[in-house]
């Protein structure tokens, strides 16, 4: 009997299974294929491999901006995906290195819960039981679509397909401006494809503060993306090699449709009704502190889980939170107000704690303070000063958000983090100096606004 048997090895499922190590906890792990999950293998890692490809691509086009004078630059696909699966492999035998100094004992093949303390794994050499004290379920996602687009891995794709492109796609229709949709857009929009993106709801990013969501489409459709926005996409006319995609009166004709919808959980056919988990629309509920279902041995974290973001850093935090009550008995829940939420277009999106309108829906009284990235020196010496730092503060109260468009606002969103985490006052967070010249300045600057005062 293992103290904790871990189903899934992603992000959720891996981080639980390493942490485990600080407690001495003895730790089996169930997976149906390399440890990594959606993040290492088709999700993070590769997306951001191609994300950089088409940064380096995008900036020797543009060489001759800061004159450094080069022939226009080839793109070698085969090269580029080469990278993208050394990346991967790289980070996959560093993390399997990890799990086995942790003495984690990995459990090759399908698992299915059979009660809450015990996993049935199948696999090509029959089945075996192992069975655990605590059971930690993360079993992650998997890309949804919608009626009349149905995944062939050719003509309608999805990200898990897109990653592998054994080629660059001419022409794209991307349904879903999300996350998901939008990286591919502006990573598509670099390599110089043509691209369309089909959004229901009536802004980019949805859920994003509008204005900054504003601000990455008008730098996306600069570089030639095309938004059909508040559209709903009719079923396709799939050809031989082409897709026409029809909307509202209209149709584009493209090589490939990328299906961008969301994800949905893996619930199905791992045995939770052997438990007593309970499931909202497919997803397991879980005590927020805790991390455990209705049954009290049987914990979930990750994309599984129902109401909490679909990231992988929220799976590691959830791992963490798990594994501590497994070995405290304390709850040490996750702080969602602080998770960084970041899209990594060019330009990056980045938001931590409430937005304006999130604020504004939950009845908080805020103002809000912004500064623009067209003065930041150093923003005018790489070549990117657009975008904006926006912050949220509670009248009279602390920094309760932040929404940052611009140059590597993933990176800078995470001092923001700390603000909304620790409930700073602007006066507060404003006393610290920024160093020069830095993108960072741009947040100095914000904060010093919001504390009444200003410098530039
Ligand atoms: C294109 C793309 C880009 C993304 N980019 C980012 C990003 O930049 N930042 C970010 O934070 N998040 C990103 N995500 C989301 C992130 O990948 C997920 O939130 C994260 O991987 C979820 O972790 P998880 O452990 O819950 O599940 P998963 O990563 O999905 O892992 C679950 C694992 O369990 C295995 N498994 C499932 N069922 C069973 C079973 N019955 N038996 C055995 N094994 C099983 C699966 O094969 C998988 O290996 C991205 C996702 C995609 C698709």
């Amino acid at each position: 009997m293992h103290d904790i048997v871990v189903l899934g090895g992603g992000p959720g499922g891996y981080a639980s299974a390493l942490y485990a190590h600080n407690f001495g906890l003895d730790v089996a792990l169930v997976v149906n294929e390399r440890p990594g999950g959606t993040c290492l293998h088709r999700g993070c890692i590769p997306a951001k491999q191609w994300l950089q490809v088409a940064e380096v691509y995008s900036t020797v086009r543009h060489a001759s901006d800061f004159g450094v004078v080069t022939s226009a630059p080839d793109l070698d696909w085969q090269a580029a995906l080469e990278r993208k699966g050394k990346t991967v492999e790289g980070l996959v035998r560093g993390l399997e290195g990890l799990l086995k100094k942790r003495s984690v004992t990995i459990v090759n093949g399908h698992g299915r819960l059979d009660g809450p303390n015990a996993v049935v794994v199948s696999a090509d050499e029959g089945e075996q039981r192992v069975e655990g004290r605590h059971v930690i379920f993360a079993t992650g996602s998997h890309a949804r679509s919608i009626p009349g687009y149905e995944v062939d891995g050719e003509r309608i794709v999805t990200s898990d397909h897109a990653l592998d492109w054994p080629s660059r796609p001419g022409r794209v229709a991307i349904i879903g401006a999300g996350v998901i949709g939008c990286e591919f857009a502006s990573m598509l929009a670099d390599f110089g494809s043509e691209v369309h993106v089909f959004e229901v709801m009536d802004q980019v990013l949805p859920g994003t503060d509008p204005t900054i969501a504003r601000q990455l489409e008008r730098q996306l459709n600069r570089r030639g993306v095309r938004f059909h926005l508040g559209t709903s996409v009719e079923p396709p006319k799939i050809g031989a090699s082409t897709v026409v995609v029809p909307f509202g009166g209209e149709s584009v004709e493209v090589d490939v449709v990328l299906v961008a919808v969301g994800r949905g959980p893996n619930t199905e056919g791992v045995g939770l009704e052997t438990t007593k988990a309970e499931l909202d629309r497919g997803y397991v509920v879980v005590d927020r502190s805790t991390m455990q279902t209705a049954d009290p041995s049987l914990y979930a974290v990750g994309d599984v889980v129902a109401g909490t973001p679909q990231l992988a850093h929220v799976g590691f935090a959830e791992g963490i939170a798990a594994v501590t009550h497994i070995a405290t008995g304390r709850p040490a829940p996750v702080d969602y107000r602080a998770i960084p939420r970041i899209t990594y277009t060019h330009p990056e999106v980045a938001e931590v704690g409430f937005n304006e309108q999130q604020a504004a829906e939950m009845g908080m009284e805020v103002e809000t303070y912004t500064h623009g990235f067209a003065g930041v020196g150093r923003a005018i010496i790489i070549g990117q000063n657009q975008g904006t730092v926006k912050i949220v503060v509670e009248k009279d109260g602390p920094i309760v958000g932040a929404s940052v468009v611009g140059p590597q606002a993933g990176e800078m969103i995470h001092e923001l983090m700390y603000a909304v985490g620790w409930e700073a006052l602007p006066a507060e967070a404003a006393a610290f100096i920024h160093g020069h010249p830095t993108l960072s300045e741009a947040v100095g600057e914000t904060l010093l606004t919001a504390a009444g005062r200003s410098l530039h």
